[in-house]
């Protein structure tokens, strides 16, 4: 029995599964999830004191490593003066300005505390503002446990198979209305038949809840002309995305404007943060100015801000991103060069330092179905393989791999080392 058995036998009496989270359970994969002891740079340390690189890096928000010592130094002087007012703070219009600056669609943001709320906001404020209530969104993208989103939804739910979730109305569900990913004439299907009462699309620039899709060149471009044509709302979710494939989001990277982003993961630094926002007029519906509701007792709270803030600034710094996706191109080509020698059918995909391994024959997946077809059983045994080598990836075929500041060459290298030895050993 290791420490990490003990602990979630332990765990498994009192939460649901034993994880807070379901992803982190490790049902992908079929095993038993690390419990983790300490983290620092590139690294994580579980409780039976074995190191591994970490392509996970807290599920995204980890862009600089852990412990980055300008983030911990900030939050130091942040307890200092106190961890949480519930009143206005300077750090808030700080932090506003610097998502401002970075992302130019955003005139005006607010902030909460997870991406879940940030979707979940975007929503409630495109149907105040268009009068209308149905939302289209893709299958396999995921925005967090909204209601109104949890249909088809990917990552954890995909991987459980409860895209669908039960609890959920179907006098809500139903105005949810789910197109393919990719697929523009899927999306103009839709609009032709109800344009006049959709509110908005949803959708997840580069999808990293069904593995790794980057969007087919004129996807992103075709929803912005939809919604134009059909006077809905573009939503970016870039929980994900944000900070992350460029230093403007994917709304950088791919050159479209949606009309409202919501973000999290990096944003807080590792804290528990969300934001979103948008277009002027629209944001200014948004309660105490305009009558669309949302709140939040812990929201803007210092301690999140200050790491938050502190992560944006070293990110912007020149280059930064420039040497991620470097990293991220070393990996990728590595680890297709590894699957080549050993004779495994993978591709992998990449869009900035967000990247993903798919067990396929195809030569690229750009699709839903591409994604659910591959083999899941093939992903679980390298998985575990590459974690006996000391490599932390996401513990399933449904999730996308991050790359952070820290990593090395030599962490690159040895993850590459690693993936001939296991990918040779995998049987044909
Ligand atoms: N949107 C996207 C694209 C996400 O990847 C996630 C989380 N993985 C969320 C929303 C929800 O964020 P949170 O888990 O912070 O609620």
């Amino acid at each position: 029995m290791t420490q990490s058995d003990t602990l979630f036998a332990n765990a498994c009496k009192v939460i649901p599964g034993g994880v807070n989270s379901p992803v982190r359970a490790f049902k992908g994969v079929g095993d038993v999830p690390l419990f983790i002891k300490t983290a620092r740079g590139a690294y994580m340390v579980d409780e039976d004191d074995n190191q591994y690189i970490d392509y996970i890096g807290s599920w995204g928000p980890m862009i600089l490593g852990h412990h980055d010592q300008r983030v911990v130094d900030a939050l130091h002087a942040q307890i200092d003066v106190g961890i949480g007012y519930g009143a206005p703070t300077a750090i808030e219009t700080a932090m506003a300005e610097k998502i401002c600056e970075l992302v130019p669609s955003i005139d005006m943001v607010r902030m909460v505390n997870s991406g879940t709320e940030a979707t979940m906001s975007t929503v409630r404020l495109a149907r105040g503002y268009t009068g209308r209530d149905k939302i289209v969104k893709f299958e396999g993208n995921y925005h967090g446990h909204v209601d109104s989103l949890l249909v088809k939804a990917g990552s954890g739910a995909l991987t459980l198979g409860i895209p669908n979730s039960p609890g959920i109305p179907a006098s809500l569900a139903e105005h949810t209305l789910t197109v393919s990913y990719n697929d523009i004439d899927s999306v103009r299907e839709v609009f032709r038949e109800m344009g006049d009462q959709i509110a908005g699309i949803i959708v997840e620039p580069v999808a990293g809840n069904m593995n790794c899709v980057p969007p087919a060149p004129g996807f992103l471009e075709g929803l912005r002309e939809v919604c134009d044509e059909h006077g809905s709302l573009l939503i970016f979710d870039e929980v994900m995305t944000g900070f992350r494939v460029a230093r403007g989001g994917a709304q950088e990277r791919y050159g479209v404007t949606p009309d409202l982003t919501a973000l999290g993961k990096v944003i807080g630094g590792g804290l528990p943060v969300g934001a979103f926002g948008g277009r002027r007029e629209i944001m200014e519906y948004v309660a105490p100015l305009g009558p669309v509701y949302q709140a939040g007792t812990l929201s803007g709270n210092p301690l999140a801000m200050r790491a938050g803030l502190t992560t944006l600034e070293a990110l912007s710094e020149p280059g930064f991103h420039a040497r991620l996706e470097e990293k991220a191109q070393r990996l990728t080509e590595g680890l297709q060069a590894a699957s080549d020698k050993a004779g495994i059918p993978m591709v992998t995909q990449r869009a900035g330092a967000m990247f993903g391994l798919f067990f396929t024959e195809e030569s690229s997946v750009t699709r839903f179905d591409q994604v659910a077809a591959c083999d899941k059983e093939r992903f679980g045994a390298f998985y575990k393989g590459m974690l006996r080598e000391g490599v932390y990836l996401a513990p399933s075929a449904f999730e996308a791999g991050f790359i952070c500041a820290a990593l090395s060459d030599e962490d690159i290298q040895h993850t590459i080392t690693a993936a001939e030895k296991v990918l040779s050993e995998l049987p044909q």
